[in-house]
């Protein structure tokens, strides 16, 4: 897709999507919870990449959002799990910041309210729901009903034993009415737990996220162990996959998050809602209000424009025909490659065919004025001329 030419992908050499989903016969007892799969490099370029990335989301998110408000029915949920230290809350303050507030809703859930308690386990869940245009992110989510609740059993088993079921087709009545579904598990490793606990004893900063009961979960550790293997087993669809990430470096789990919701953003493909009017009647009508020094400075930045525009179209031609006449690339990935510049290049042209189109009508509204500026494009004017005049 045009986006995702415009910005590339990084050091990734898989797609972590590929890398992190839970599979047929995922086994968390062998998941190493202190590698970086599938990423190329280090923690700076992370650091770098994800905020490229982050412009990416960010557009991506600002056009689900607006569909959402032109009628549109689509919503993105981001449920996020993890033991206590995992990373939960750093994921979503730092991936979500990355977005327009106003299009993201994020809930954590506790321990249940007495009111909650009296209902059926999804009814907290359902009402926190994204509504259309939104991204949600659950921090805890309805899993923990098969997770805490399975270890300090809280209900019987047979009343959780029909949970995973039951989750799978709610998630999948979520999915129909529109709703988009990616479930990350942060795995940390025992040992690195261990430490971040202990950082939280040492620093008086950390003593408000430290609660004895950390302990007490972190001593049945090989229970959550189980009951989280038996959530990927049984609750990893192909509509609504687990990811799975390994933790012990936060960094990491930030970066592969960040690509999986762009990556599942890019397939959604949000698209700008179409105006229900005309752009050039209403640019002319605009124009109409404008003095004629402001008519020709808003020219004179759109004729800046085209030749930024071309400009960095030439650049992309010459590194793709650099990038063509490198290594001896089989022919799939030279065939690909192609592809993929003729697809990127349709944009570019279209996008310059667009602003070329909005140059000339500028131009001619402006010409039709009768004390327009003899040549407007040419004739260079005093920098604080027309800006002074606003
Ligand atoms: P966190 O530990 O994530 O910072 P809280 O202090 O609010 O957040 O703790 C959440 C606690 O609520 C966790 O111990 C979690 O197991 C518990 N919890 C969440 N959902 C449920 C549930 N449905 N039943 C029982 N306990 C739950």
């Amino acid at each position: 897709m045009s986006l995702d030419h415009r910005h590339g992908n990084g050091d990734w050499t898989d797609d972590p999507r590929d890398l992190l989903r839970v599979g047929e016969g995922f086994d968390l007892a062998a998941f190493d919870r202190s590698a970086t799969p599938g990423w190329g490099s280090g923690k700076t370029e992370a650091r770098d990449h994800m905020t490229a990335r982050g412009e990416l989301m960010s557009e991506l998110q600002e056009r689900l959002f607006a569909e959402g408000r032109n009628g549109g029915s689509r919503s993105l949920l981001v449920v996020v799990q993890g033991l206590d230290t995992a990373g939960k809350g750093g994921v979503t303050r730092h991936v979500m910041s990355m977005v327009d507030p106003q299009g993201v809703a994020l809930r954590s859930f506790g321990v249940p309210s007495a009111e909650e308690r009296r209902h059926h386990y999804l009814w907290r869940i359902r009402r926190a729901l994204p509504r259309p245009g939104l991204i949600g992110v659950f921090d805890r989510s309805h899993y923990e009903d098969v997770l805490v609740v399975r270890v300090d059993e809280l209900v019987e088993r047979d009343v959780w034993e029909k949970r995973y079921d039951e989750i799978n087709r709610f998630e999948k009545s979520l999915i129909d009415a529109g709703t988009t579904v990616i479930k990350f598990a942060l795995m940390v490793g025992y040992e690195e737990q261990g430490l971040r606990l202990m950082e939280r004893l040492d620093r008086r900063d950390k003593h408000w996220k430290f609660s004895t009961n950390d302990l007490v979960t972190r001593s049945k550790w090989q229970a959550y162990q189980e009951a989280y293997q038996a959530v990927f087993s049984r609750t990893s669809t192909d509509a609504a996959p687990w990811y799975v990430l390994p933790a012990d470096r936060k960094w990491y789990a930030r970066l592969a998050i960040t690509e999986i919701v762009v990556q599942t953003l890019l397939d959604m493909d949000p698209q700008w809602p179409r105006p229900r009017w005309r752009e050039a009647t209403q640019r002319t009508r605009l124009a109409a209000t404008m003095s004629t020094a402001s008519l020709a400075e808003s020219l004179a930045d759109t004729e800046e424009v085209v030749k930024g525009a071309i400009a960095e179209n030439l650049q992309f031609e010459e590194a793709a025909a650099v990038a063509a006449s490198l290594g001896d690339d089989d022919p799939v990935t030279k065939a690909e490659r192609e592809a993929a510049r003729v697809a990127a290049q349709a944009v570019r042209a279209e996008g310059i065919a667009r602003l070329e189109a909005m140059r000339e009508q500028k131009a001619e509204l402006l010409d039709a004025r009768e004390d327009a500026p003899a040549k407007p494009s040419k004739k260079k004017k005093g920098k604080g001329k027309g800006k002074g005049k606003k």
